[in-house]
């Protein structure tokens, strides 16, 4: 079967496009000359796939197999090491490998959030200008504290922790946006419209809570290239995700 594409995408995502095996680091994005980049790492399983797989488990579902809390990102390389030498990487080492090294990436996302400014925010959202006005309107959480809405959203520690996180770069991402209201009236409309669109997109194709909250997380990244640019896409995810109803009960 394998992961699902949505899966690879989060797993990418918590991995921070980064291969999690020690000393590698490589990044794995391919950076595209047009269009959007692609991550080209690989979603590897800790207990494996099949019956012949390295750490197979027979005890577990195949779902259970398949969901992100069963896969490593790893480049080409270091995957083949893990499978073809499962006696020195056993199910336990793997687990303890990828949890360390998913709360490194959600560290480094949270520092990165003190060095967003303007020309990040531009290149976040260069998108907007070529978006119409949001049309869809639903339930305002306008009211709604942030912590509500986790709730409301059940997100897990990690999510909360990107959010609270990222709600400290939230007066620069205001600033700016009044700043490009001011040269486009229409700026807040298309800007929401746009998270919305893939929000709408994601629920329909059956994602909620947490899992759906971090594809759109990688939505906001989409097509960006530096940390910096990277960085400030979440940032007005997590200003949305505060002031309006991209996300909702
Ligand atoms: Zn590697």
């Amino acid at each position: 079967m394998g992961a699902s594409y949505p899966t690879k995408i989060l797993l990418a995502f918590r991995s921070g496009g980064i291969c999690a095996f020690p000393g590698c680091a490589k990044p794995l994005v391919y950076t595209a000359i047009v269009g959007d980049d692609t991550a080209v790492g690989e979603a590897a399983h800790i207990a494996g796939e099949k019956p012949a797989a390295a750490r197979y488990d027979a005890t577990m579902t195949d779902a259970q197999r398949d969901h992100v809390d069963n896969l490593i990102y790893m480049c080409e390389g270091d995957h083949t090491v893990i499978d073809k030498v499962p006696a020195d990487w056993p199910t336990a080492n793997l687990l303890a490998l990828k949890a360390t090294h998913e709360e490194k990436a959600s560290a480094a996302i949270a520092e990165a959030f003190s060095d967003v400014a303007f020309p990040e925010l531009q290149h976040a959202v260069a998108w907007v200008s070529s978006q119409p006005p949001a049309t869809v309107s639903g339930p305002n959480f306008d009211l709604l504290p942030p912590e509500e809405k986790i709730k409301k959203n059940d997100l897990s520690n990690g999510s909360r922790h990107t959010i609270a996180a990222g709600l400290s770069s939230r007066t620069t991402v205001a600033d700016f946006v009044a700043a490009e209201t001011q040269l486009d009236p229409d700026f807040p409309d298309k800007l929401k419209s746009g998270f919305l669109a893939e929000y709408f997109r994601l629920r329909h194709q059956g994602h909620k809570g947490n899992e759906l909250f971090e594809l759109m997380c990688a939505f906001s990244q989409r097509g960006l290239k530096s940390q910096g640019d990277r960085t400030a896409g979440l940032a007005v995810l997590i200003y949305l995700f505060e002031i309006c109803d991209v996300f909702e009960k």
